[in-house]
């Protein structure tokens, strides 16, 4: 049973979903957001002492003025400032409900919810604003043992990893960093990257620093490398010079996230397989080829994760709500 009707859904209670929310709620509409975990439940996710690389007036939303006495703002001040967004705009958040999938069809969508309990609803809803990003889903290194306890795609802070043999699998910002915490922290870390240096990507502020520690072998590093396989004690590297054991008690892969598209396209989206499978959708409304349902943020660029940012995502939710109000005029709104 459906427990009420929205005139908006918006899945995903991200940077951008909450920026969709607010401009279709200014727009007059009734709107409710459904995320699986917490508000923003990425960057809650993101390493405990994270800097943003973008300053903060760059990240707000809703023309609300994000202060912050840092250059860049940190990851606790990001947290602060969207609790205090959905706050000051009384958003309608429904925290820790999954949403399993879609059905029905433009004016009358049922969103299928799974609460942390297991317990199933339903929302209905005229439209739905799909914002799901795309840091739920690793890329796998597809190697033998990848399943141990101590392999992990997340990294959070360093302290239980001191004087421990880590090995930091990537070579972009996130492997970077982990890379440089954890050594700066006293864990013995060593580096291994598919390519023949950090990637052109790196932070000009980390860049450096990444490289000295290599130069002066603080940390070991192996480019045009790949991980064979990984035991207990040890993980194997193919490296130039061939294959090589090293000793090991923690693995971090670092090789990036991708986007859900399986559940993208049980909504009956369409990926574009010649275009880093981008979601079809009509670039000035962002409304995709399913009538009513509308894509927002990081995943309208598909694979291309380093497209779209919450610098850019968060002004989606305007061609969205421009869209909306002239498909749902106000005195129609639920
Ligand atoms: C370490 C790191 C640092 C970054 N630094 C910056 C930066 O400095 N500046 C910048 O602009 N960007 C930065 N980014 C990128 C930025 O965080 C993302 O581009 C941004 O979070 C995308 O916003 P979004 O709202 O589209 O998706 P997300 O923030 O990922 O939000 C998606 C939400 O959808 C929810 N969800 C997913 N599936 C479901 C489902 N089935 N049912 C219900 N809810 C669901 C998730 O729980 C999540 O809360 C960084 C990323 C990382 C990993």
């Amino acid at each position: 049973m459906a427990e009420s009707v929205f005139d908006v859904v918006v899945i995903g209670a991200g940077p951008t979903g909450l920026a969709c929310a607010i401009d279709a709620q200014n727009a007059g509409l009734r709107v409710v957001l459904v995320d699986k975990g917490c508000l923003c439940n990425s960057l809650f996710h993101y390493p405990a002492h994270m800097t943003f690389f973008t300053t903060p007036e760059l990240l707000e939303i809703g023309n609300m003025p994000f202060s912050s006495p840092n250059q860049k703002p940190t990851r606790s001040e990001a947290l602060e400032y969207y609790r205090k967004v959905a706050e000051h705009y009384r958003l309608d958040v429904r925290q820790y409900h999954r949403v399993d999938g879609v059905s029905g069809s433009d004016g009358d969508f049922r969103v299928h919810v799974t609460d942390r309990f297991g317990r199933k609803s339903d929302l209905s809803a005229r439209k739905l604003i799909v914002s799901t990003g795309y840091y739920d889903l690793p890329n796998y290194l597809d190697v033998p043992g990848e399943d141990l306890s101590k392999v992990h795609h997340y990294y959070n802070e360093p302290h239980p990893f001191f004087g421990l043999e880590v090995l930091v699998v990537g070579g972009k910002n996130s492997a970077a960093i982990a890379a440089l915490d954890l050594w700066r922290h006293g864990a013995k870390v060593t580096l291994v990257h598919r390519g023949p240096q950090m990637h052109r990507h790196v932070k000009y502020w980390i860049l450096p620093d990444i490289q000295n520690r290599i130069k002066n072998g603080e940390i070991r590093a192996h480019f045009n490398s790949t991980v064979q396989s990984i035991r207990e004690d040890e993980v194997t590297l193919q490296t130039p010079e061939g294959t090589l054991t090293v000793p090991n008690d923690f693995v971090f892969a670092l090789t990036g996230y991708h986007p859900d598209f399986g559940f993208i396209e049980r909504m009956g989206v369409t990926l574009d397989p010649d275009n880093g499978r981008c979601p079809m959708v009509n670039p000035e409304t962002l409304e995709s080829n399913v009538r009513g349902i509308y894509l927002a943020g990081v995943i309208v660029a598909g694979e291309r994760t380093n497209e779209i940012f919450i610098e850019n995502g968060r002004f989606h939710g305007a061609l969205i709500a421009r869209d909306l109000s002239a498909k749902i005029p106000a005195g129609m709104a639920a």
